[in-house]
């Protein structure tokens, strides 16, 4: 099958792969062995990787934190954030169409005792900056808005966002998962505070992420959630896994230096894939902004088919759909619900991740293939016929 899913992870580039093959091997010290050169071999791994990542968010190598993932990167930046701001005050704002590891996250903080505002999204899934400042309040510690959609691709006005929350005093992060390496981000035009990444989104591996956590201009505080051996700064102890902190750095290396030719290249498949897919086949919603949206991303609703057999049917195209998302949670799609959509629509969706190593050839072929299945599940459907 054609693998079209690259907002749920990515195949690693081999080129990562390479940079990380050493450091499973022969350089196996630890990072924070200072005393020999075994230490002090991963070590500069480590300085490396740190250095890269710094680069692609023009931020200070010190201002890094390695995590396991973007869960984590969120879980450390809002718990770590409203447990070190309490004093001052307990309120916390996010948005509807935030990703779970927000979401969720955000949730405990209120059953917690925090107070919570969360602002809805239009309906194409964005979040007004002007709907940011009426909901601030002198007890308000924390925003947290998302830079670019995992589900329908929409990119979020996060400079305006960051500088009303740098007015007001407020500290402001973004889960820039999906964004990071696709879309330009800078901490500081940014206005960004606290931000989230993760490697097996960029061609690199799982179970490696960071969180950019701001040192001057104000610095940002935040109790750590990891206690143990004071590793990274005190805020995330626990041993690096160094191969894995190398291939994040690498692969976001290779994701800066390519970020531009490769947009343009994702574009241009992705206006192939939705006009392949619309000339042949009504019915048909983008979901989604139809500009400020990630490049390879591409979210249709289809008219009068059932999700679920809609799912079923796209078994030789790999993709995500609206409909069961992940197999313990059989709701429609919340952030679809967010946008307006109801929830036949929301089911009947298809989220199409083109990514680094998507061809014309295979975009074609997704194309036949999503034509072909809503034309046969629409003979059946009892709705299209009238
Ligand atoms: N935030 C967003 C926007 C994501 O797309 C994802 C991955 N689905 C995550 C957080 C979680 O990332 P990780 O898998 O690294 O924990």
């Amino acid at each position: 099958p054609v693998y079209m899913d690259n907002h749920s992870t990515t195949r690693p580039d081999p080129r990562v792969v390479e940079a990380m093959l050493p450091y499973f091997g022969a350089i196996y010290g630890n990072a924070a062995s200072a005393s020999h050169r075994f230490g002090w071999e991963a070590a500069e791994g480590a300085d490396r990787a740190r250095e890269q990542v710094a680069r692609a968010l023009g931020a200070e190598p010190r201002e890094i934190v390695f995590t396991s993932g973007a869960t984590e990167a969120n879980n450390l930046a809002i718990k770590g954030a409203a447990q070190a701001y309490q004093r001052r005050g307990k309120h916390v704002v996010t948005a509807a169409a935030e990703h779970k590891a927000v979401l969720d996250t955000v949730r405990r903080l209120g059953r917690e005792g925090w107070e919570i505002t969360v602002v809805p999204c239009d309906a194409t899934g964005r979040v007004d900056a002007a709907s940011i400042l009426p909901v601030l309040r002198p007890d308000t510690v924390l925003v947290s808005v998302m830079a670019a959609s995992n589900e329908v691709g929409t990119i979020n006005p996060i400079r305006e966002i960051g500088r009303i929350c740098r007015e007001r005093g407020v500290v402001f992060h973004t889960d820039a998962t999906q964004a990071v390496g696709k879309i330009p981000i800078e901490v500081n035009d940014d206005h960004v505070d606290l931000l989230s990444l993760s490697a097996h989104k960029v061609y690199g591996p799982k179970g490696v992420g960071a969180l950019y956590v701001r040192r001057r201009d104000p610095m940002v505080r935040l109790v750590p959630q990891m206690d143990g051996g004071g590793h990274e700064r005190g805020m995330r102890s626990g041993t690096l896994p160094v191969p894995l902190v190398v291939g994040l750095g690498k692969a976001l290396e290779l994701a800066m230096e390519e970020r531009d030719a490769e947009s343009a290249r994702l574009l241009v498949l992705r206006e192939r894939l939705h006009r392949g897919i619309a000339g042949r086949v009504e019915g048909i919603r983008l979901n989604g902004h139809p500009t400020e949206r990630l490049p390879g991303n591409l979210n249709l609703s289809f008219a009068y088919v059932d999700g679920e057999a809609l799912m079923m049917a796209m078994r030789d195209v790999a993709v995500s759909s609206g409909a069961a998302c992940t197999s313990v949670d059989p709701e429609p799609s919340h952030v679809l619900l967010a946008m307006g959509l109801d929830e036949d629509m929301a089911r009947a969706s298809l989220r199409f991740g083109l990514g680094r190593f998507t061809t014309e050839v295979e975009v074609d072929f997704a194309a036949d293939a999503v034509a072909e299945a809503v034309e046969r599940l629409r003979v059946h459907s009892a709705a299209w016929a009238f």
